[in-house]
């Protein structure tokens, strides 16, 4: 298992190459949830998401390691994190994506100089292509949640909240593959392990609370939540068992409940994050989550949304 002197070592490794994200307050979101929250922007981060950290953590090793080239298979935040990193550091880089990936994502991909190669339409045709072409070229894949190097990066954002929020009680977050919220606990309960630590699913991609309930990693068949970043179909075998051993609890949300955050955080905060990180918005306000009077963090993991699909995530 990933431990906390591997998110420091992480902490040190990527501290030149990402930004510390500051902490958002709303009195309204305090307010509604009878909490004290704190927004930990990740949105704001480079790329647009926290996929960064554990990417950067990743290149960065491969390369000191001597890798001349650097693959990932994903068209979302995972490929644009890759593609960034490795261009910062000088080395190339090829995206593999599926043959009906989003226009504008592989634009942001090819921006930081990542080449695109189309492949089939799911990641069991995407991985192996990805991981086929790195061993052809004297390259490493980079996986987007099951590496240690990947877990322990994510993990960062748990050593910046215990900096900026004191006495923290609780920490919120959205869980797809489950290597930002491993990442997370690695970091907060060796530290504290009073800090209760939630996990938040769309009721819909609900891999990782079967997963847990049937004490065995378990997989779903498709999903169409507006949550994209969390549509895995299941938990890693790294973050899996390190879920088991320290989660408190995860929370499913609705689709509704989900646009409905999303609406109330960009009307009333003015932020623009993606329905992926509205879940954890979601579980506070819809009181889902259980909590008075508590500090809770909320780690808005990413805000790359795609404008022209604004309707589809407001209410009706
Ligand atoms: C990848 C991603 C997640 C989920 O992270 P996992 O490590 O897969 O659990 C959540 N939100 C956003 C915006 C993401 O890009």
């Amino acid at each position: 298992m990933v431990n906390l002197d591997e998110v420091k070592t992480a902490q040190h490794q990527i501290s030149g190459l990402i930004h510390k994200t500051p902490i958002l307050t709303s009195a309204l979101l305090n307010e509604r949830t009878g909490n004290e929250i704190y927004l930990k922007a990740e949105h704001l981060q480079k790329t647009g998401s926290f996929k960064i950290r554990g990417a950067a953590n990743a290149v960065k090793q491969a390369i000191d390691d001597g890798a001349q080239f650097i693959t990932a298979a994903s068209s979302g935040n995972h490929g644009q994190a890759v593609a960034y990193i490795a261009d910062q550091l000088g080395v190339p880089t090829t995206i593999v994506v599926p043959e009906d990936a989003n226009r504008a994502k592989v634009a942001a991909i090819e921006a930081y100089n990542g080449n695109i190669v189309y492949c089939g339409f799911t990641s069991a045709d995407r991985i192996p292509k990805a991981q086929q072409l790195a061993e052809e070229q004297g390259g490493v894949y980079i996986p987007p949640y099951d590496h240690p190097l990947v877990i322990a990066g994510q993990g960062t954002i748990g050593l910046e909240v215990l900096d900026q929020v004191p006495d923290i009680d609780i920490i919120v977050v959205p869980v797809g593959g489950g290597g930002l919220i491993s990442g997370i606990l690695t970091a907060v309960k060796e530290t504290n392990s009073a800090i209760r630590v939630v996990g938040v699913e769309p009721e819909t991609a609900n891999d990782t609370y079967l997963s847990l309930a049937n004490k065995q990693i378990t997989a779903i068949s498709g999903t169409t939540t507006i949550a994209d970043g969390l549509r895995t179909s299941q938990p890693g075998q790294l973050t899996f068992p390190i879920l088991q051993e320290f989660l408190d609890d995860l929370v499913l949300v609705t689709e509704d409940e989900i646009k409905e955050a999303f609406q109330f955080t960009l009307e009333r905060t003015k932020q623009l994050i993606e329905p992926s990180s509205a879940t954890g918005i979601a579980a506070v306000l819809s009181k889902k989550l259980k909590a008075e009077k508590n500090k809770i963090a909320v780690i808005l993991s990413g805000g790359n949304v795609d404008l022209k699909q604004l309707d589809r995530f407001l209410p009706e």
